[in-house]
């Protein structure tokens, strides 16, 4: 049966995710499977998912129809081929119930515990991935190029080395490098791999078997989420044990900034705003203000500086900074919202700095969609000050609010946001204010620089215009996959 309407000449791509919005998502990578793939498609190239058949997944599509059944020494698999509802873009998903269908998380049961079967799990997901970018593939749809991404698609990088015949180019990208895929050694051979693969040139890691390590060190290429993560991936402080791998393999490393979803994230159109705005009309950005200030108890002032933040509570995010400059910034006239949920006792600092200011300082413990998008457009000024940060979402959602963010140079923050000096104000390029090091004192300077900016109209107008002005969108990112992906099959 043909598998897809997509003209002849075009790349062929098979994305391979263990996540994917809106059917199944524990973080970011989900969200990129979703629109990475749709802009790939939109901008023709034959792109596939390949999915773990998950309860999530075989419920949430509909038309599934079987183009392969394979036999493994444990049994038999099928794949199933069917379409993503929102985007059109086709799926193949892996279908083996002993190993997928079941109530709980994609990674984890009910009660948080990893299932203690994920290396077979998601072995099998990169078994699939890998014989459908081999020459032993049973679909007439062959792709150019295996995308992997994250630990749990990173044996097909390895699987794919040791096939026999031709076979697709890897890349290999990084989400999350925290998360390896760690298992014992023992598992190697029932994973379809050679055993001389368990080595330190191959998937061998500190004397366990480690998917990701396989997948960087046999990939093709490398990518990750932004060009300054991909440089700091390779120091002893953010390599997590991989930077030595990592830096050996530079040349074939690039760094490429997410998208975010510009229909989602736009103030113009955005239906959780009390007043809808463009660069064009920000004055109309001020009732976004009075309906943040009314529906935080802040006090009900139009010209005071209203100070957000919108994260996870974690150290990563460096909000203990903020507490740390708290006081100082608490003697001037200025408000602070916090919406976020994380780690008890920053939460409890948090929620004592509010009752101490009332009608100053909210903070709001938990996540809630509607007041992050109306804190984007009724704050002034943004703050993420995080300490490491592979790319960031909310430095580009805010910027496109007309709301400057202020944020530690690092990862993707340090890729998104231009620091407003006197010649970027000149050229027009400023967009922010960016710290460094990563210290209360600096922290507490940027902040101090960008409220004088706002005590400047016209400064802060071009600011707010310069960063309305940029081009988040995926489309920009995903030309650049392309061209990676083209560069890995010259
Ligand atoms: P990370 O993925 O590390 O948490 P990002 O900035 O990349 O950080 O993305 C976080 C996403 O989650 C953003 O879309 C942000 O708006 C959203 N978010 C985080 N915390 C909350 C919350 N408490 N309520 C609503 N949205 C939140």
């Amino acid at each position: 049966m043909p598998l897809s309407s997509a003209p002849p000449a075009s790349l062929k791509v098979l994305f391979a995710t263990s996540e994917i919005h809106p059917l199944v998502k524990t973080g970011g990578l989900a969200d990129v499977s979703a629109a990475l793939p749709a802009a790939l498609h939109r901008l023709g190239v034959d792109v596939r998912l390949l999915l773990p058949g998950y309860p999530q997944v075989m419920d949430g599509l509909k038309n599934k129809w079987v183009v392969a059944t394979g036999i493994f020494e444990f049994g038999e698999v099928r794949v199933l081929s069917s379409v993503m509802p929102d985007s059109g873009v086709p799926v193949l998903v892996v279908d083996y119930p002993p190993l997928y269908r079941r109530a709980g998380g994609p990674y984890q049961d009910a009660h948080g515990r990893d299932w203690p079967d994920n290396a077979l799990r998601f072995g099998l997901l990169s078994r699939i991935g890998a014989l459908l970018g081999s020459d032993a593939s049973p679909l007439s749809w062959r792709p150019d190029v295996v995308h992997c991404n994250d630990w749990q698609t990173a044996l097909i990088p390895p699987l794919l080395y040791y096939a026999q015949g031709a076979r697709a180019a890897t890349l290999m990208t990084i989400h999350n490098l925290a998360y390896q895929g760690i298992f014992a050694p023992e598992l190697v051979t029932h994973l379809g791999l050679p055993p001389e693969s368990f080595s330190m040139h191959g998937v061998e890691f500190c004397g366990s078997l480690s998917f990701l390590k396989g997948g960087l060190y046999y990939a093709d290429h490398i990518s990750t989420v932004s060009p300054t993560y991909a440089e700091e991936i390779q120091t002893d402080e953010l390599g997590f044990g991989l930077q030595g791998l990592l830096s050996e393999r530079r040349q074939q490393l690039t760094g490429i900034v997410n998208g975010i979803d510009a229909h989602q994230w736009n103030p113009a159109s955005d239906p959780y705003l009390a007043a809808d705005y463009d660069a064009a009309k920000l004055g109309r950005k001020e009732a976004n203000k009075s309906a943040l200030q009314a529906w935080l108890k802040l006090d009900p002032d139009p010209a005071v500086p209203l100070l957000a933040v919108i994260s996870r509570i974690a150290p990563q995010k460096g909000l203990d900074l903020l507490l740390e400059i708290a006081p100082a910034l608490l003697e001037l006239p200025l408000q602070i919202a916090v919406l976020g949920s994380g780690e008890r006792s920053l939460e409890h600092a948090f929620l004592k700095l509010a009752r101490e200011h009332r009608g100053k300082v909210s903070v709001t413990i938990g996540f809630d969609e509607g007041l992050s998008h109306l804190m984007e457009a009724g704050a002034d000024i943004f703050l993420m000050p995080s300490r490491f940060e592979p790319c960031g979402l909310n430095q580009m959602y805010s910027q496109r609010y007309g709301t400057p963010p202020v944020v530690h140079a690092t990862g993707g923050l340090a890729d998104t946001v231009v620091d407003a000096t006197a010649a970027t104000l000149k050229d027009g390029s400023a967009t922010g204010f960016v710290f460094e090091p990563f210290s209360a004192p600096e922290f507490l300077a940027a902040v101090q620089r960008a409220l004088a900016a706002y005590g400047k109209k016209k400064t802060w107008r071009t600011l707010q215009k310069n960063g309305m002005g940029r081009d988040f969108s995926w489309e920009a990112s995903a030309a650049k996959y392309l061209a990676l992906y083209r560069s890995l099959i010259k």
